[in-house]
């Protein structure tokens, strides 16, 4: 039998409603979330990325601080952007969108961040701190995963996972948030790679197929088990001609294939994708009540 698909665009929304809920509340008691972002350069996918977000804001009530700035902007600048954003109390995220243009240092720009603002997650600060099992600001990607799987009905305590990809932002905090001895980890995690020997040998015995290679077709129906979930993080432009734009998009699993051996499977789109942006908005109405306690 077909696969049940998990509809990230539903569950984003769910959570959606519950954080606009929590930003109403907040509002009573005079405290307004507020997102800086800030994009360098006139990359098109980063523009429609930050236009999403920016908007996504709005549709639950965060106010959001536009900073669109020249391809050129300096380190400097950045960074004193970023400083400004650091004391503004109407602050209580920053988002720095990626990639930066090749002269920008991302590291540096990325530490730049307070790890009180850190929304996306990615000071080495916040990171440690999660991988210690402490209160942090989670990555949004894999904790979007995570929220699908739970709010799914996958019991993930004493599953076997296996993640394809190790990249700092999807598969290596999305491995360490499923180990920790918490009710939303306690899996046992096995990542895969590009020197793994035998990809298939660990994907046929997972109970969850979490694919985050960036490779069209990289987990095909021969190479899981039946009654497998499948989460495919994977965004990958085919070319298509009987589109307007030229390409659709694809993830990286043969998603027609894989469902009818898999119980529950997100699609692409519509699946990890729309979970992201929700877990950036979740984080800085984290950061809001966090703020708004301390004073
Ligand atoms: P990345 O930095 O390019 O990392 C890809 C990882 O996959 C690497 O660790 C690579 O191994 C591994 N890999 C690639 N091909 C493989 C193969 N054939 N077999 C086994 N492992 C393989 O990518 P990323 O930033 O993590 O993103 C991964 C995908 O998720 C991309 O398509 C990206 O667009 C998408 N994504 C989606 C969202 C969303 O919100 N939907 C968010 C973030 C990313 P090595 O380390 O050995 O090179």
């Amino acid at each position: 039998m077909a696969a049940k698909i998990i509809d990230g665009k539903q569950v984003a929304e769910e959570l959606r409603a519950e954080l606009k809920a929590e930003v109403t509340k907040l509002k009573q008691e005079a405290v307004i979330p507020g997102l800086g972002v800030i994009l360098v350069g006139e990359d098109p996918a980063s523009q429609s990325y930050v236009t999403a977000k920016e908007r996504a804001c709005e549709e639950i009530g965060i106010y959001s601080d536009d900073n669109r700035l020249p391809e050129d902007t300096t380190q400097e600048r950045l960074i004193g952007l970023i400083d400004k954003m650091n004391t503004d109390p109407k602050i209580n995220g920053i988002l720095v969108q990626l990639p930066l243009p090749k002269h920008l240092n991302e590291s540096e720009v990325l530490l730049a961040i307070s790890p009180d603002k850190d929304v996306d997650g990615f000071h080495p600060m916040n990171i440690g701190k999660m991988v210690a099992g402490q209160k942090a600001f989670l990555p949004c990607t894999p904790h979007g995963v995570i929220q699908l799987l739970l709010r799914s009905g996958v019991t993930i305590k004493g599953s076997d996972v296996v993640i394809v990809g190790r990249s700092n932002i999807v598969g290596k905090p999305l491995a360490n948030m499923l180990i920790q001895k918490s009710p939303t980890g306690n899996a046992t995690v096995t990542i895969c790679h590009t020197r793994t020997k035998d990809l298939a040998y660990h994907t046929r015995r997972a109970d969850i197929v979490i694919a985050a290679a960036g490779r069209a077709n990289t987990i095909t129906a021969d190479m899981v088990k039946e009654g497998v979930v499948v989460i495919d993080v994977g965004v990958n432009r085919i070319a298509d001609d009987t589109k307007k734009r030229g390409y659709r998009l694809v993830g990286d699993v043969d998603f027609e294939a894989v469902r009818e051996k898999a119980s529950l499977i997100t699609p692409v789109p519509g699946g990890v994708g729309p979970m992201t942006i929700t877990m950036l908005l979740y984080n800085t109405v984290e950061s809001a009540r966090i703020a708004a306690a301390k004073t």
